[in-house]
């Protein structure tokens, strides 16, 4: 973007005059990353207050600065724009450059799988088109304004991730981006108490149609129960469903894996078979809304086939790595909620790229009342016959370990809470050559840490 301080003035409607103009190339909201020419963000919090940082932002090459206007003693002689509320001044301008901007929005919601997605969809296109798409997981109120106004002005597609812990989230977030296309990727239950039900859950992720440009498409999880009644109570709605079973609209099959990725034939819409360098049935899954996502913009199959040989997904998530001892590693560490861990555990079962299948699990975070349960079910998923080794770690582990006593021997099964040293002291004994090991936790058990302690 390039934007005069007078310019986004206009914007916020406000009243400020602008003597000295200056351009202003980009948005920061921290001064260690910003670049030169961006526009400062100063947030006040309980514990922090960002106005401490404004001569800092000038000095590494801030054009200008926000001031919160009740903030006292702001330094003379900066160009400073004075805010009633910064963050409402970010979706402010968010909005505006949105509206002026000529990219094909394309918005991605779901439990699970959202960053995953969002990366296949920009891996699709970006071969063809200039593709600009969220950086990690910026996917809130403030991600979300921050990656559109970070858009470069002849960008021709934004794939932008939506996230949510509640309902109306989704709904400000997919009416600011105003997507062409969107897709919900899965239902699962994380939020659950938030939003009292997966039904609750699957209303909230349908918002995502609430910003809908006119003609615009909704791609849905086709097997998921929940989402089809919402699609068929909107009449004028477009959606295409994509799945792994019955009757969707693109239907992926025939899924198998090696060390390299996966295999599959996709029905329906497309007739035809396709390569992809990740891994798991979901991941393919996942890949259906890239496909559909070309699809739509006119892609031939062939070139589709050709995006997809090269994708890669941002790290932690089904990421083969080779560790020490010569042992596989699938490091699937990034999160892990109740649908992401039985779909990993599912990829662990299927897999034949190596025959002694482990299972290192941490602690599943932000269940709610719900979370003992959400463990115990686990059990279910984890198919003794065929995984050999349960590695479980974390006060809330106890709830599976408990559950998977009496169906696994103390050999084949550990338990710990606070250390994971146990964990590496199993591997380096028991595991080797012929090893496949999941890692899999939500992010604040850190479980990459794991592989980084086994590895040194
Ligand atoms: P977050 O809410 O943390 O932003 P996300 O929705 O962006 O998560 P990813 O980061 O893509 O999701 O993946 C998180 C975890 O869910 C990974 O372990 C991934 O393998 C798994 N996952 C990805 N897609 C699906 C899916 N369609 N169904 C179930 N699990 C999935
Ligand atoms: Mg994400």
């Amino acid at each position: 973007m390039k934007k005069t301080l007078k310019q986004i003035v206009n914007w916020l409607n406000s009243d400020q005059q602008i003597v000295d103009d200056v351009v202003v190339t980009g948005i920061s909201i921290n001064t260690r990353t910003l670049q030169v020419g961006d526009l400062f963000i100063p947030f006040r919090g309980e514990k922090t207050n960002g106005h401490r940082y404004v001569e800092q932002a000038f000095e590494n090459g801030a054009a200008a600065s926000f001031w919160l206007k009740d903030e006292p003693n702001p330094p003379a002689g900066l160009p400073l724009l004075f805010v009633d509320n910064p963050e409402e001044a970010l979706q402010q301008m968010a909005t505006a450059y949105r509206q002026e901007h000529c990219a094909k929005f394309i918005g991605i919601t779901g439990s699970n799988g959202k960053t995953s997605t969002k990366d296949l969809v920009a891996g699709v296109l970006s071969p063809y088109y200039k593709v600009q798409k969220t950086e990690g997981n910026f996917n809130n109120e403030l991600g979300l304004p921050l990656t559109i106004l970070s858009l470069d002005e002849d960008t021709d597609f934004a794939v932008l991730e939506m996230g949510m812990s509640g309902f109306g989230e989704i709904e400000f977030l997919t009416k600011l981006a105003k997507p062409h296309f969107t897709a919900i990727t899965n239902i699962g239950e994380a939020h659950l108490q938030d939003l009292g039900s997966r039904e609750g859950i699957a209303k909230a992720k349908f918002e995502i149609v609430q910003g809908l440009q006119p003609g615009g498409k909704l791609f849905y999880d086709g097997d998921e129960p929940l989402l089809s009644p919402l699609v068929a109570g909107e009449k004028h709605l477009q959606a295409l469903s994509f799945g792994l079973e019955g009757s969707n609209d693109l239907l992926a099959t025939n899924i198998t894996t090696t060390e390299n990725g996966s295999a599959f034939t996709v029905e329906g819409l497309l007739d035809t078979d396709f390569f992809i360098s990740v891994l798991g049935s979901h991941q393919v899954k996942n890949t259906l809304v890239a496909i559909l996502i070309a699809r739509e913009v006119g892609l031939s199959t062939e070139q589709i086939r050709e995006a997809l040989k090269d994708i890669s997904l941002t790290n932690m998530r089904m990421q083969l790595v080779n560790g020490a001892q010569g042992i596989l590693f699938v490091n699937d560490a990034y999160n892990a909620a109740p649908t992401s861990v039985k779909a990993a555990l599912q990829f662990i079962k299927a897999t034949d790229i190596r025959t002694d299948k482990w299972v290192v699990l941490g602690d599943m975070l932000e269940l709610g009342e719900l979370e003992q349960q959400f463990h115990e079910e686990i059990a279910l998923a984890i198919d003794v016959e065929n995984i050999h080794q349960v590695c479980l770690y974390g006060p809330r582990m106890k709830w599976l370990y408990e559950k998977l006593q009496s169906v696994l021997p103390a050999g084949r099964l550990l338990w710990t809470a606070e250390d994971y040293a146990p964990i590496i002291k199993h591997l380096r004994e028991n595991a080797g050559t012929d090893s496949i090991v999941l890692l899999k936790g939500s992010r604040g058990m850190a479980l990459e840490n794991v592989l980084k302690a086994f590895n040194d």
